[in-house]
């Protein structure tokens, strides 16, 4: 890693849309064209090998024991953490109408537009609570004042949803990649596959539950702490 790659690591903004992750990899794996579509596995597997190639195998962190209250610091091995990151021998297939829907993971780029999306939702829907109780207006002035706001984040959720699908092949047996296409296809298509789709794309970027949760043994008292540790440019920049 580079200074410049150190410092942006850094920058909590960076670090919230996922940037600083990208510019690492750009940096660090130049043989990647586009980090921005790969998935978060894939980055945070990439993130790891940079990790290990520049600074060893070993990750410091420092967990207080809940029982005796000494902090220590422990070494997370990333061999081990890189030994559970998963693989996808096949890509999830739903079948609709005649058609077949390949999916593939969402990429980081898309992960953190979901992100924002859902910060603007939590926004919007504390909004019309608090409006509802102060009592200040009825429903249907409510329902005009955020109707705009909530079809944009549907439109934005079926644009996202379009971007987890790789390719549709119609009855025919054409395959078809166009984004126009798939955009119009998702807007048509019942909730029922709808849902089928965001549930097969969750399972696709989910990480296994042993690459954050660890066990440490307090040296001092023996007491055993299970707690989870996102081994993530977030949380380890300061390490670094
Ligand atoms: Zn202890």
């Amino acid at each position: 890693m580079t200074t410049m790659d150190e410092l942006s690591l850094k920058n909590p903004d960076a670090l919230i849309n996922a940037e600083a992750l990208i510019n690492v990899i750009k940096s660090c794996v130049p043989s990647i064209p586009n980090p921005r579509n790969l998935c978060n596995i894939d980055a945070e597997a990439l993130y790891l090998g940079i990790r290990h190639a520049t600074y060893g195998k070993d990750i410091e962190h420092s967990h207080k024991c809940t029982k005796c209250e000494e902090v220590s610091s422990y070494n997370i091995d990333i061999d081990y953490l890189l030994n559970k990151f998963p693989s996808f021998d096949a890509v999830p297939m739903i079948e609709h109408d005649g058609m077949k829907i390949f999916l593939r993971p969402l990429s980081i780029e898309s992960m953190t537009k979901v992100s924002l999306v859902e910060l603007e939702q939590t926004k919007i829907i504390r909004s019309i609570r608090q409006t509802v109780e102060n009592d200040e207006t009825d429903e249907e002035t409510l329902a005009k004042k955020y109707y705009n706001s909530f079809l944009k984040i549907a439109q934005y959720n079926v644009n996202l949803l379009a971007e987890a699908i790789n390719y549709i092949e119609t009855d025919e047996g054409t395959k078809v990649e166009d984004k126009a296409y798939i955009n119009e296809f998702i807007d048509n298509v019942p909730s029922t596959i709808v849902d089928m789709i965001n549930t097969e794309v969750k399972k696709l970027s989910i990480k296994p539950l042993d690459l954050s949760d660890f066990e440490f043994v307090c040296p001092e008292c023996g007491n055993k702490d299970k707690t989870s540790v996102e081994v993530n440019p977030v949380n380890f920049s300061e390490a670094g």
